[in-house]
């Protein structure tokens, strides 16, 4: 038994000079006796202890260990260490949400009196996250147009603590560039903190190009499936130490179970990234060469305004992207309606390809103002590319084209 936790720590100790592929299947893997089995779930709420003398080095935070399942959690803690491998971080925060993991941050470093400028062009319930709750406490946000460096730049007030962006943005591929931002930040006392879904840790690393805070929802690609919801915060131990001081206290906690899941998403994410960019990138050529579509969005394409810099801070160009039919909002259901292979949902990152509108869906709580000026017109739509043959799911986009 001792030798295994031997090989166990050996293994760990190797993975740092392991290419990125290997540290998604091995990293954060448990040392110790508890590690007979592959990666098991831990499904307590609490730990036991030899003595009382243990239990309350453990409850004072002397010793090390577990706690309460609210707090820490071997399976979680797993989920943690690897995420935090493949992101560059000294820590990760696992929330049970992406939104959980942002609220985590949010409120475990801002406090009444303070700013944020935002980009405008983020997940929709961010911004009623901010709107209708932060706004609430007296923590208020200023949203910009995320490739414009002089607005971010003009929207900075002596009270501004934290600089957020999501990117690539969704639906439109907008890229921000977290380099400048970061710099921006730095010079101004701010946290820079970045919303990495759309890359997963496999194809950016907000953290090595100079963002304070890493978010993910691993409901997304790091599951990779659409199973289960959950979120993660990364970053050094110093601005963890917030995150985590808060999530324990607020319960926003990651369930031992979801961690379970995402662990074994993981194993697969650098494959399945590898495969969702090269599809994308076919659906995008695809889709610029049809007569009905007016205008494709996808950072691959040449044509994107902000090509070269998704190739200097990308490693690859992402699963998703979106496209405007000719027409108006019919047109885009027709489109829709008249798709066979595809699933109809909100969701993306999945290993099955999905179609969204968004203006009815994801950004339909949005008033038909706030989308015209973000550009989500009715006409867009959004396609996750997933795992399927691509020359499958180009017949069923010629299926839905046919009858716009
Ligand atoms: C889904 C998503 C979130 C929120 O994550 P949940 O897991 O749904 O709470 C945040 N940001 C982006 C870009 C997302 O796509």
């Amino acid at each position: 038994m001792s030798d295994l936790r031997q090989r166990q720590q050996q293994l760990q100790a190797l993975l740092a000079d392991c290419d990125a592929a290997t540290k998604a299947v091995r990293s954060g893997q448990l040392s110790g006796l508890e590690q007979e089995h592959n990666d098991a779930i831990y499904a307590t709420s609490s730990f036991v202890y030899a003595s009382a003398e243990e239990a309350a080095a453990r409850f004072g935070g002397e010793v090390d260990g577990n706690v309460y399942s609210r707090f820490t959690n071997p399976t979680v803690a797993t989920f943690e260490k690897r995420m935090a491998a493949l992101e560059g971080a000294e820590r990760g925060v696992a929330a049970s949400s992406g939104m959980a993991a942002l609220t985590s941050i949010f409120l475990g470093h801002l406090q009444q009196g303070d700013h944020i400028v935002s980009s405008r062009s983020i997940f929709g319930s961010i911004i009623g996250l901010l709107d209708n709750v932060l706004a609430k406490f007296g923590i208020s946000t200023t949203y910009v147009e995320p490739t414009d460096l002089n607005a971010w730049q003009q929207a900075i007030q002596p009270n501004t603590r934290m600089l957020f962006a999501e990117s690539p943005s969704n639906p439109l591929a907008e890229i921000a560039d977290i380099g400048s931002l970061s710099s921006l930040a730095n010079k101004h006392n701010a946290l820079l903190v970045i919303d990495n879904c759309f890359c997963s840790p496999a194809l950016q690393n907000p953290l090595a190009l100079g963002a304070d805070i890493v978010m993910h929802s691993a409901t997304k690609y790091i599951d990779g499936q659409g199973r289960c919801v959950g979120g993660i915060a990364l970053g050094s131990e110093e601005l963890m130490e917030p995150v985590f001081a808060f999530l324990r206290t607020a319960g926003t906690t990651m369930s031992p179970f979801n961690a379970w899941i995402f662990i074994n998403g993981l194993e697969t994410l650098q494959l399945r990234m590898q495969a969702h960019c090269a599809a994308a990138l076919k659906v995008a050529e695809w889709l610029q060469a049809q007569p009905k579509v007016e205008q494709v969005f996808y950072a691959g394409l040449p044509s994107h305004p902000q090509h070269d810099l998704a190739k200097r801070q990308q490693h690859g160009f992402g699963g998703v992207l979106s496209f405007t039919v000719k027409g108006h909002r019919d047109a885009a259901w027709r489109l829709v309606n008249h798709t066979q292979l595809m699933s109809i949902t909100g969701n993306f990152g999945d290993a099955k390809t999905t179609i969204t509108h968004p203006a009815t869906t994801t950004h339909g709580k949005m008033t038909p103002e706030a989308r015209a000026q973000v550009g989500i017109s009715d006409n867009l739509l959004r396609v996750s590319v997933g795992l399927e043959a691509v020359e499958d799911i180009l017949t069923d986009l010629e299926k839905g084209l046919k009858a716009v």
